[in-house]
């Protein structure tokens, strides 16, 4: 079982921001933003590049949701940016898909 997957269980604490019957935000225990938060499907999909056809509509669901809660939380106007981590390079540490919600402050482009 992942640590996201503990986290959704509630076995392991979070900040939770949001919830759904298909996903849970909160926030990230290490923020690299003033604004830095986690979007999970309930549903385990390992990472983007795992993700089948049956699961177009929970993507769906998380990207409409990652804008809805950026835009609920007030972070529309400043701007913001959504990134998902995927396998060593990409910088992926947790095995359970996520979105990270990142604002608050100017963020370099191109990253490092
Ligand atoms: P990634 O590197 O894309 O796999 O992102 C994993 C993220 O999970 C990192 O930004 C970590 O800071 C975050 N993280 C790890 N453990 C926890 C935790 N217990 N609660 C919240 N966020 C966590």
């Amino acid at each position: 079982m992942t640590l996201f997957e503990k986290i959704i269980s509630r076995e392991i604490p979070a900040e939770i921001i949001y919830e759904d019957d298909h996903c849970l935000c909160f926030k990230d225990i290490a923020p690299q933003a003033p604004v830095h938060l986690l979007l999970i499907p309930k549903r385990p999909i390992p990472r983007i590049a795992e993700a089948k056809n049956t699961d177009q509509e929970l993507l769906g669901h998380l990207l409409l949701t990652v804008g809805i809660i950026a835009q609920q939380e007030g972070y529309e106007e400043e701007g913001f940016r959504v990134v998902i981590n995927n396998g060593k390079n990409g910088g992926e540490a947790v095995p359970h898909l996520h979105l990270h919600l990142l604002a608050g402050r100017q963020l370099q482009w191109p990253p490092g």
